[in-house]
């Protein structure tokens, strides 16, 4: 491969407007895929995987097949792939063939695209191998093999398989299944070099020597494996492009011996980064929170995650951060794709969420935040759902304050509901103690009381408390944490004024009087 992809704006054009331009000429050449196994949740590497190959794909205007590995029968489920394909529809991800929905029809002229109802391809290269010596039937047992491990294991070496049905004559492979044993398909890996010229990862080079012997590529019980269906889906499917995590880059030679083999161009690979724990650890199931699912039930918007996951090792190469999807598909370069592993910083995450939640319209936030709201009605963290013109309201104090949906329910709350419990301990601010405290609280009661509902409006209940700090030689802070604590029960909240203009008259008279007899142990 000379290191030219294809396609012009590969090249690395620093205009996004020339490369939106561009990516108004479909490119049928260009054909990129994700295949997914529906064994477990949508993962965040893989929704990562999909996102690339989509901005990929809808940049230069090649198309994006999203293809089932479901030959792991014991583990697939409808309900992941189900969870797979709502969490890529979800974020925005979207494909021109294979299945649409979980469970659904394919859509496209290259299908089916579920390796189940792909097997008849994968028996008849198989048998294509056979027949050119390039695979052979290999009758070694499980215990055999153990032996061998063992063996290699205890000598200090790297486990291969030794060959022993490399040359088996003709004689030999009937006499074997004569006895009734059933031959798995062994890949003849040939000596020398395979290389090829990663768009990520630069030039990649591997003696064929390292590459553990001759393998399995398909099971004694017929099970073929996924080293060769890959290849041979990827073959039929004219996969011009394989964009796909760095976990999969010791595949990769091996894959390219069976392209050779069988006699199918080879496509252009480009390796993703791996994503990373904030400790550089490599980011696993156990260790962190990898199930979109998760995020999106946290409230994390789709505009926000997919905007972090873009820059989940690529980068526009400026100094932009909020990019809608669009924005990434005209900016989008596989070529500026990172080598090092991609951290995972959930502060900047929820950072970039809020961005995204500041831009939604109200009646859109305020759809959105029901679910949410709705839950903490349901548990009982609040008291009653509040209807949506009061959360219109509370907009203009929150919107800016939320870097989740579901921040609104510690954020406010405490307005729906009608027991705040309030801890003395945090009541009595650091400069005071109790007594003060009660003090304090007694005063702002009788300015507050002074007010009635019509100037109960945050410019106007500020001056009289700010002229009773002065007044008294408080600092203002230790007072209007001793009234934002007695009245929500929290420390922080939105701008104190407009909370208790939220929460009105009565009920700010009755919290003060409320922790007041907190304080007094009552
Ligand atoms: N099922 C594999 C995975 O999701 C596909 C790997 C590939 O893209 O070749 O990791």
């Amino acid at each position: 491969m000379d290191g030219s992809y294809g396609h012009a704006s590969s090249a690395g054009s620093p205009d996004p407007s020339l490369a939106a331009t561009l990516s108004l000429m479909p490119d049928p050449t260009i054909r990129v895929r994700i295949a997914p196994s529906p064994t477990g949740q949508l993962h965040i590497g893989t929704a990562r995987t999909a996102l690339f190959n989509f901005l990929y794909a809808r940049h230069v205007g090649g198309t994006f097949v999203f293809r089932l590995e479901d030959t792991d029968v014991a583990r697939n489920t409808t309900a992941y792939e189900e969870d797979i394909i709502g969490g890529l529809h979800w974020l925005g991800i979207t494909w021109d063939e294979g299945p649409d929905v979980a469970g659904g029809g394919d859509i496209g002229a290259y299908g089916p695209y579920r390796q189940m109802e792909r097997l008849d391809w994968y028996r008849a290269a198989a048998e294509r191998l056979l027949a050119a010596d390039d695979a052979y039937p290999c009758f070694c047992t499980p215990e055999e093999l153990e032996a061998d491990r063992k063996a290699q294991e205890a000598a200090k070496q790297p486990p291969r398989y030794v060959g022993r049905c490399a040359n088996l004559t003709a004689d030999e492979r009937s006499a074997r299944l004569a006895e009734g044993r059933r031959p798995a398909t062994r890949f003849r890996v040939r000596p020398g070099v395979v290389g090829w010229d990663d768009v990520v990862r630069d030039r990649i080079e591997i003696d064929t020597a390292n590459l553990g012997g001759d393998f399995v590529i398909v099971r004694a019980d017929g099970t073929p494996l996924y080293n060769f269906t890959v290849v041979v889906d990827d073959a039929a499917m004219e996969i011009s492009h394989v964009i796909r995590g760095e976990d999969h880059v010791s595949n990769t030679p091996k894959q390219i011996l069976i392209y050779e083999a069988l006699g199918h161009p080879v496509p252009v690979f480009a390796h993703l980064p791996l994503i990373l724990n904030p400790d550089g650890t490599k980011m696993s199931k156990r260790k962190s929170q990898t199930a979109v699912d998760d995020y999106r039930a946290q409230g994390f918007i789709r505009e926000g995650l997919v905007n972090y996951l873009a820059y989940l090792g690529w980068s526009p190469g400026t100094e932009e951060d909020i990019l809608s999807l669009d924005d990434v598909v005209a900016r989008f370069e596989l070529t500026k794709v990172q080598k090092g592993g991609a951290r995972f910083d959930r502060e900047r995450l929820e950072w970039l969420n809020g961005q995204w939640i500041r831009k939604l319209a109200p009646d859109d936030l305020v759809d959105r935040l029901r679910p949410f709201l709705q839950a903490a009605v349901d548990d009982g963290r609040i008291g009653r759902m509040p209807t949506d013109d009061e959360v219109v309201a509370l907009l203009p104090i929150v919107q800016e304050r939320l870097p989740t949906l579901a921040a609104i329910v510690d954020l406010v709350g405490f307005l729906w509901t009608d027991d705040v419990p309030v801890d003395p301990a945090v009541l009595v601010p650091k400069r005071w103690d109790p007594a003060a405290t009660r003090e304090g609280l007694t005063a702002a009661r009788d300015v507050l009381a002074a007010h009635d509902g019509v100037t109960w409006e945050a410019d106007e209940l500020e001056p009289p408390l700010r002229a009773l700090v002065e007044e008294r030689g408080w600092k203002a802070g230790d007072l209007f944490m001793a009234i934002r604590v007695a009245t929500t029960g929290r420390t922080a909240t939105p701008p104190l004024f407009d909370t208790l203009v939220a929460l009105g008259r009565e009920r700010t008279l009755a919290r003060l009087d409320a922790a007041r007899a907190a304080l007094d142990g009552r």
